[in-house]
């Protein structure tokens, strides 16, 4: 089911949380074993990659793609639903360069990394958000690749909710690893909230 309203999120936490675990579960076990190597392997790769930050990113958005296919008869994730782009989304300068590019939305200088509290932006629409749908979506940043909600609604994306860390979540432990050195090794380092390089 997709775009569930707020009205209609499930009272019971505790089934919530089972039927999350269980979905990720049944994803896990049925994901394309090549996907799964690839993700091993992707970290280790990039390292002896002579290319630039910039196309190894896109290597990283490119397995995080067949990912969100994978993924998706297991989650309630779908165009339309905006629930998880309403809370803090932490991008890295080189993505915030890329945004303002295709969009030429003005960028503020961002020069050192940026921590908010967990509900700092929850409920505040990303700059990006347009009807409820993104409108940078094929050069949106990798938070926005690698968060999904297992489940049959939006329960979880509901801030309270995310915010109390027990929903079940991917860990494609070698993406983030490899992204995470892309961007902690260029000189662009460091990450901020997409809305402080983005002060609509
Ligand atoms: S960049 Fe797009 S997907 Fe990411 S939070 Fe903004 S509107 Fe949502």
């Amino acid at each position: 089911m997709k775009n569930t309203s707020l009205s209609e999120y499930s009272p019971d936490f505790e089934e919530a949380k089972a039927r999350s675990r269980s979905r990720l579960t049944e994803f896990l076990s049925s994901m394309p074993k090549d996907l799964d190597s690839r993700d091993d392997v992707i970290a280790q790769q990039l390292r002896c990659d002579n290319s630039s930050a910039k196309s190894k990113l896109g290597k990283i958005y490119s397995l995080m793609a067949e990912v969100s296919q994978a993924v998706q008869p297991y989650v309630a994730c779908g165009k339309g639903c905006s629930d998880c782009c309403k809370m803090n989304v932490s991008i890295s300068i080189m993505e915030a360069q890329r945004l303002a590019v295709v969009s030429r939305k003005p960028m503020a200088v961002v020069n050192h990394p940026v921590r908010h509290s967990a509900e700092k932006f929850s409920g505040i629409p990303c700059p990006f958000l347009v009807d409820d749908v993104c409108s940078v979506y094929e050069v949106r940043p990798y938070a926005c690749r690698s968060h999904y909600s297992f489940d049959i609604t939006a329960y979880w994306c509901h801030p309270e909710r995310s915010h109390k860390g027990e929903m079940s979540l991917l860990q494609m432990g070698g993406a983030r690893q490899a992204y995470e050195e892309i961007v902690l090794s260029s000189c662009l380092h460091g990450f901020a909230d997409i809305r402080d390089f983005f002060p609509d």
